[in-house]
């Protein structure tokens, strides 16, 4: 690895214009920061709960009164369309709130033992290193920030080469709210440089990654080295099961949005969507205007739906699966002129076997399968490495508890794609990831368990 500075260039991807250029840390610059963590971290984990609650609840607050600003530089260095983007910052505002709640609820718990005292306590880890991709860079970069900065931990936060920039207002955000210095820090970087080093810095106690299957492979077979905790949040394949007895018009009005939102760069997209064959044909013609009704364009513009990919790099990775001109089922348009836009795109491959159906293509393609009955639905709903989210579309209130319990992955929705609450657990099956974020047990996830014996017995 090199200790050579270098520097990154923020694209606006909509427009290509170069609207920032951040420095990258060296790995001597990571070892320093990590000693800082440290020290700030001792002193915050033995402040009284009370403080550090009422510390983070001045910092959501400070996030929401920059709630606008921050929406807008998410917009320009993610090209995330501006209504998306103001539910990202409330998303980070939320968590950042819900975890300062957790702090005084972090409890132990008493165990009945003879003669004695039973307790445990939830330690904080130390400094936790959050790596954050592209896509969703500030509710991602706060997903790991706030719980485990509530449990008492400091945070040493890596974001993508691209979407550098709301992280490093969110950290001086804190910093004006009340965060104690070096407590939240923020170092931009190139992942096997300045993500390395942090991944293997010893004062790491975390990394909690979210990224790509095969980063997330080599960052845990590193922490393995010396035990590092990790938590992993994944790639995709998503499937979204609509059966004949749902309702097809609301399902295929939903569709769009379950794999166009965020141009399809979203690890929750339902990409494969399977239909039962009795209601495919029905199906695909209501599908069609809805994904050409799918408004694509300047992002800062309210009415966009869709914006373009995150960068040239990624743009020819999701045309090494499907060149704009390869046969689709559907296809949109894309804005003329510059930007990173790719066409909303409907392939039906007749085959569960291909790379388009097997592969996370991180762009907006869906491929659409028939199926023939509820055993067929969870199988091929099920033949994929990954297992993060996916939708059930029935009547049947059977069905959808009989189909949710047999797909393997952690977030289902029926009737509905959502999957992200802060306040429910969010994490992935197989080759998903490891580990859960958000919800009652986002806290205790950057803490170590200790239990505490005290002999009561009167001394002879
Ligand atoms: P990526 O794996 O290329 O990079 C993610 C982060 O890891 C970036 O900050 C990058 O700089 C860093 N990194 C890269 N190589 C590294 C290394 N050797 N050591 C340490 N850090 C390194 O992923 P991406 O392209 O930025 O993001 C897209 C991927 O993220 C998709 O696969 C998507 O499904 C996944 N994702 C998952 C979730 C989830 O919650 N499961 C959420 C969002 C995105």
């Amino acid at each position: 690895m090199t200790d050579t500075v270098q520097e990154h260039q923020v694209l606006n991807p909509a427009t290509e214009e170069v609207i920032a250029t951040v420095p990258a840390a060296t790995p001597a610059e990571v070892g320093a920061a990590v000693v800082r963590a440290a020290a700030a971290q001792a002193v915050w984990a033995a402040a009284a709960p009370g403080d550090r609650a009422r510390i983070l609840r001045q910092f959501a607050a400070a996030v929401d009164s920059h709630l606008e600003e921050l929406a807008q530089l998410e917009v320009r260095e993610a090209g995330h369309p501006v209504g998306n983007a103001r539910w990202e910052a409330g998303n980070a505002r939320d968590l950042l709130d819900y975890a300062a709640g957790g702090v005084e609820r972090l409890c132990g718990s008493q165990i009945p033992v003879a003669g004695g005292l039973n307790v445990t306590f939830h330690e904080p880890l130390g400094v936790v290193a959050v790596i954050a991709p592209w896509n969703f860079p500030l509710p991602i970069a706060a997903w790991g920030s706030a719980p485990a900065l509530a449990a008492g931990n400091a945070v040493i936060l890596k974001p993508a080469e691209t979407t550098p920039l709301t992280a490093l207002r969110l950290a001086a955000i804190g910093l004006e709210a009340g965060l104690p210095e070096d407590l939240f820090q923020v170092l931009p970087g190139a992942g096997p440089v300045t993500g390395n080093a942090l991944v293997e810095h010893p004062g790491v106690a975390k990394v909690v990654f979210t990224g790509s299957t095969a980063v997330g492979k080599q960052i845990m077979a590193r922490c393995a080295a010396s035990l590092k905790r990790v938590t992993l949040e994944l790639g995709g394949k998503s499937p979204n099961i609509v059966f004949a007895d749902a309702d097809i018009e609301r399902a295929a009005a939903a569709a769009p949005g379950s794999f166009l939102d965020n141009s399809g760069q979203d690890c929750c997209a339902r990409t494969r969507i399977l239909v039962q064959r009795g209601v495919y044909d029905r199906f695909m013609e209501l599908l069609e205007p809805a994904v050409k009704a799918f408004t694509v364009g300047d992002p800062a513009d309210p009415s966009t739906q869709m914006g373009p990919l995150i960068s040239a790099v990624h743009l020819e990775r999701v045309r090494s699966f499907v060149p704009e001109d390869a046969p689709a089922a559907i296809r949109g348009d894309t804005p003329a002129g510059k930007g990173f836009w790719y066409p909303a795109t409907v392939l039906t491959p007749g085959t569960d076997d291909s790379p388009v159906t097997r592969e996370e293509i991180f762009g907006p393609v869906a491929v659409v399968l028939p199926f023939e009955d509820e055993d067929e639905a969870v199988r091929l709903a099920n033949a994929t490495r990954y297992g993060l989210s996916g939708s059930i579309w029935t009547r049947d209130v059977g069905r959808a508890v009989r189909v949710s319990r047999a797909v393997a992955a952690g977030n289902l929705s029926v009737n509905s794609h959502s999957s992200v609450r802060y306040w429910t657990p969010f994490g992935g099956f197989g080759e998903s990831g490891i580990g859960r974020e958000l919800g009652p047990g986002a806290l205790a996830a950057f803490t170590e368990t200790k239990n505490v014996f005290i002999d009561t017995e009167e001394s002879k």
